[in-house]
């Protein structure tokens, strides 16, 4: 049966038809989905909240996306909060005229803040009856502290918190608090969100136009619009366009009712790992396909506006643009006159200009400025010169391209600039293979694709990626596709690739390392169940000036007093830290455990995955922690080292 069948408008005292909703509304919400496990339910949960928006108040439903998605703005605007545990809790003492002692106390009983701040409000007495909080007061409070800056604005923020506080009834504290430390953990993310979203907005439109539809067509339609609505935020990840034309269109809504906006970053498409050129042979048999050097650098989402303004955005959709200001000149001196507006796909290298244009390494890369929302780099103090070596294009002049295969946006992609300029602007160094020859069998295609992929070691690439030319070769938003795979250098007994984890734990160092954390406990990110699960405990890799940076930076409230919920581990680290920081980590091979929780129920029904012999490789500075590798991604590792044992013996 349909989970909304038993909807009803949420009555509050304070909130009559046509006026603004309380936060008491969202807070309730938070702590029925809190405790809830199923995601089916606290789905509906969420659903049923934002039904009694769309009834009663509509213009708070975007707000509360946001509050619910923890969010205050897109990504791409780089708007921040940058208020710390300890500013919460100085605006706590003074809300609630409790002191710092006492506080810190509760919190090493509690372990969240969010729980003191309740704590804190309930054993306090109120004299004068409260006005209700609104979700728009608490939305437009939290964009006002993101825009303090200068000499202060942390006494600033902390008195636009100490008033929202002053108004906190029940459970408002709580998830207010939360919000403000970015640790809402309500256990539902943008692809819960979404898709409540969008069946409040199915149920209510039909229910307006009493529309009848059997259940069965009722759960599709509910399904096919959930559907799309995730994958409109693909191509556009803004709440601002995305929530009104979902609201305004309602049961019409589908994935062509929005496009893409240049100026506003897409997901980008990623690759999925092989273990070796015959590998992928077997998957392309018999489809055209081409391969590229995988140059190791960072992705670049290039942007170029029809007012001529080109925007530059990470792999994670965050704006780039003041550290590259020379690609941007790059791109402005190369574009042809018809190439009004397009977003294409890039890897920014290091490069030396005085030696052949020879790349240089990320590391080279990571040394360069990174220049602020407020002003670029400056074009002479720029150390290290780039190339941009594009790859794909995703829309161009209003056209959206994602749809076409690879073969056919190369031919956009090729007349946009009037031609390369080596070491600054070039097409991503490739060689193809037709359908004819691509069979596994083919010893020719074997040695055109080893000498290729050896041609790109030697060039200082990473490896080379091969992707579908003509069949199933459309630019997959956000996905990890099996049009697109990687080959790295292998690593004799190595792992092919390294994993991105999350330090979610440490023990207290001993030794040289007294006094420093060693070893990290690292967690891997299941989207389904929304919990870290961790993969291994690491100790090598680290500098001793890293270890100092991590004692800093693992301190006050990225230190919790108990572990999270939405951890999944036997280990018993000293600390467990908030989820913060991406590793790069690489390791021997994979193992089953009876202690590490990574994909479980995947390979084994209640043991997890490990990596053997782990090193730390780099700090992943372009991801967040729910972007790294996910549990479905070390699975399929696992299976693929495996297959490897099998296929090695079929090939060497
Ligand atoms: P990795 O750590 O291997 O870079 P990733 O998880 O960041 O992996 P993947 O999807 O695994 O991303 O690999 C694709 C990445 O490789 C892209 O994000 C891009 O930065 C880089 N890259 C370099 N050259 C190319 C290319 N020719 N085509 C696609 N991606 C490329």
């Amino acid at each position: 049966s349909l989970p909304l069948e038993k909807y009803s408008p949420v009555e509050h005292a304070c909130w009559k038809y046509g006026q603004p909703a309380p936060y008491i509304h969202l807070a309730q919400t938070f702590d029925l989905v809190e405790a809830e496990k199923g995601k089916i339910k606290a789905t509906s949960m969420l659903c049923n909240m934002f039904r009694s928006l769309l009834d009663l108040s509509p213009k708070d439903v975007l707000p509360a996306v946001y509050l619910c998605t923890n969010k205050i703005a897109a990504d791409h605007d780089n708007m921040e909060l940058n208020i710390g545990g300890s500013l919460v809790a100085a605006a706590l003492q003074e809300a609630c005229g409790i002191n710092r002692s006492r506080i810190r106390d509760m919190y090493n009983s509690l372990g969240d803040l969010g729980d003191v701040a309740q704590e804190c409000r309930q054993t306090q007495s109120l004299l004068v009856p409260l006005s209700p909080l609104l979700i728009q007061d608490v939305f437009s409070v939290l964009r006002e502290i993101s825009m303090q800056t200068g000499s202060g604005s942390t006494g600033r923020k902390k008195s636009l918190i100490v008033g929202l506080m002053r108004s906190c009834r029940e459970k408002e504290m709580k998830f207010l608090v939360r919000t403000l430390v970015r640790n809402l953990r309500i256990g539902a993310m943008m692809k819960t969100i979404l898709p409540a979203l969008a069946q409040a907005v199915v149920m209510n439109s039909l229910s307006q136009s009493h529309h009848e539809l059997t259940n069965a067509n009722l759960k599709e339609k509910l399904q096919s619009v959930s559907a799309a609505v995730v994958e409109a935020y693909n191509i556009l990840p803004n709440l601002d366009v995305l929530v009104p034309s979902l609201m305004s269109k309602g049961i019409e809504f589908s994935s062509t009712t929005v496009t893409m906006v240049p100026g506003i970053p897409i997901r980008p498409m990623l690759a999925k790992i092989t273990n070796g050129v015959p590998q992928a042979l077997k998957l392309f048999e018999n489809k055209a396909f081409t391969c590229e050097f995988k140059y190791d650098g960072q992705r670049a989402q290039i942007h170029k506006m029809a007012d001529g303004c080109v925007r530059i955005f990470s792999r994670n959709g965050d704006e780039t643009t003041a550290r590259f200001p020379d690609v941007v000149h790059i791109i402005q001196d190369a574009c042809r006159s018809s190439a009004v507006s397009f977003i294409i796909d890039a890897e920014v290298v290091a490069v030396d200009r005085k030696n052949e244009d020879k790349l240089l390494s990320f590391q080279e890369l990571s040394s360069r400025d990174r220049g602020c929302k407020a002003s670029s780099v400056a074009m002479d103090r720029i150390k290290v010169d780039v190339c941009a070596f594009v790859f794909d294009i995703m829309f161009v002049n209003g056209e959206q391209l994602l749809s076409y295969p690879l073969r056919q946006r190369r031919n956009y992609m090729k007349d946009l600039f009037n031609g390369g300029k080596s070491g600054y602007l070039q097409y991503a160094k490739e060689i193809t293979i037709e359908e004819d020859d691509a069979c596994v069998d083919s010893e020719v295609t074997l040695t055109k694709i080893n000498t290729f992929l050896e041609d790109a070691l030697q060039s200082s690439c990473e490896g080379i990626m091969i992707k579908s030319l003509d069949t199933d070769a459309g630019y997959l938003p956000s996905k990890r596709a099996d049009s697109w795979l990687k080959v790295k250098r292998d690593y004799v007994d190595g792992l092919n690739d390294s994993i991105d984890l999350v330090p979610i734990g440490a023990w207290h160092g001993n030794g040289r390392k007294a006094g420093w954390y060693s070893p990290f406990l690292m967690a891997c990110y299941n989207p389904d169940t929304e919990e870290f699960e961790s993969v291994c405990r690491v100790m090598s890799g680290f500098s001793d000036f890293f270890y100092v940076e991590m004692r800093e930076f693992f301190s006050e409230d990225k230190i919790l007093s108990k572990k999270p919920s939405y951890y999944r581990t036997a280990e018993t680290p000293d600390m467990w830290f908030s989820p913060e920081l991406v590793w790069a980590i690489r390791g021997a091979d994979f193992t089953v455990s009876p202690v590490h929780q990574a994909a479980v129920g995947r390979v084994h029904p209640s043991r997890g995955i490990s990596v053997r012999f782990p090193r730390f490789v780099r700090s992943v500075t372009d991801r967040g922690p729910e972007d790294c590798s996910t549990s479905a991604d070390i699975a399929e590792m696992f299976q693929a080292q495996t297959r490897k044992l099998n296929v090695s013996t079929a090939y060497s």
